[in-house]
């Protein structure tokens, strides 16, 4: 049995998700190989090649791959893939972007945001935002699987010393063509890997009132997430959305501030080791998943706590 796992990247660092989805490749058993598709990536097949675990790492380094571009990857991994038992992907845009095409073109179903692994071909992942969990059993040839990082511990980053090989195939479909992006700049940690994370929902009533989290969080080493409501009313931009439409975070610490805690805004954040609830709704939903809870005015708890830190 051997697995592949397409490292996540951004064509200079392994993102962290790739440490938890070989950690579900672990689960599974076999060798392991990472396939590091990009341009000019020679530093993520060098970081590749130490993560634990890994036997293997498959370098396709061309233009063609620059960006990721999905149309060009899916075949990909496809043709490679044949040859292994399972293809493995974090459950990330990027992972959700090439896994179901490449699911397609092997006439296999895929396997969504598994949560933990039963066996080989068994696999357990949520379903209705989080309320039930369904225990998927595939017989496919090749199991396409994408993994909730949230649900792994990640394997180590050191240790291993896999060999590279390079892969010459270069699929350019010519259906897409990169146009540009607009990259949030952040000295915060990244949503989805800080240890802790202060989000913010309609409770606080406009932009400008997220300086408050934002004192906090920076006194923290914290990240920034906000419900759907702090999101659609323009508060904050969408990629700092936690939930079911949003981020999937499971951090030390989710200090969750003006959020009554609705089930799609649960099933972003519930893993989470400690939940902190601060509202002045002592009803608010939010305090039957909170670990601690304060019921109070947040413009007079937040400046209160930023304070004490
Ligand atoms: C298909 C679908 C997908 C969805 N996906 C997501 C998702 O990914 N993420 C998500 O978050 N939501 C999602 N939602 C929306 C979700 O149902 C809720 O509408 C949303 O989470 C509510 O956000 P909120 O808690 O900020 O706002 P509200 O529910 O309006 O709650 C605001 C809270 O702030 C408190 N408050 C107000 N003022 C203060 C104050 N001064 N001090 C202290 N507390 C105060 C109030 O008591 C209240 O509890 C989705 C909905 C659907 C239908």
């Amino acid at each position: 049995m051997t697995i592949l796992v397409i490292a996540e990247h951004d064509n200079k660092v392994v993102a962290p998700a790739t440490l938890n989805t070989v950690a579900a490749a672990a689960k599974i058993g076999g060798d392991i190989h990472v396939l590091v598709a990009g341009q000019g990536v020679g530093a993520v097949a060098e970081a590749a090649a130490k993560i634990a675990g890994v036997s293997k790492v498959l370098v396709a380094d061309n233009a063609a791959y620059a960006h990721q571009l999905p149309e060009n990857v899916a075949p990909l991994v496809a043709e490679l893939g044949k040859g292994y038992s399972h293809i493995l992907a974090a459950a990330t845009s990027n992972g959700k972007n090439i896994l179901p095409r490449v699911a397609a073109a092997l006439d296999v179903d895929q396997i969504s945001e598994i949560i933990s692994v039963e066996s080989a071909d068994t696999f357990k992942r949520p379903i209705y935002a989080g309320n039930a969990i369904a225990t998927v059993q595939s017989n496919a040839a090749v199991k396409v699987i994408t993994v909730r990082a949230t649900g792994f511990d990640p394997v180590a980053a050191e240790g291993g010393s896999a060999a590279v090989e390079a892969v010459g195939a270069a699929h350019d479909a010519g259906i897409s063509s990169f146009v540009g992006e607009e990259l949030a700049k952040s000295d915060r940690p990244e949503l989805t890997a800080a240890k802790i994370v202060v989000s913010g929902g309609r409770g606080m009533q406009n932009g400008d009132n997220f300086k408050h989290l934002y004192a906090l969080a920076d006194k923290l080493g914290a990240a920034v997430g906000a419900s759907r409501a702090a999101v659609d009313a323009g508060f904050v931009p969408n990629d700092m959305q936690v939930g079911q439409t949003g981020k999937i975070v499971a951090p030390q610490l989710y200090i969750a501030v003006g959020i009554s805690g609705a089930i799609q805004h649960l099933a972003g954040m519930k893993d989470s080791k400690v939940i902190v609830a601060i509202n002045k709704d002592e009803e608010a939903p939010i305090f039957q998943v909170a670990d601690y809870g304060l019921v109070a005015d947040l413009f007079e708890a937040i400046p209160e706590l930023e304070k004490l830190v």
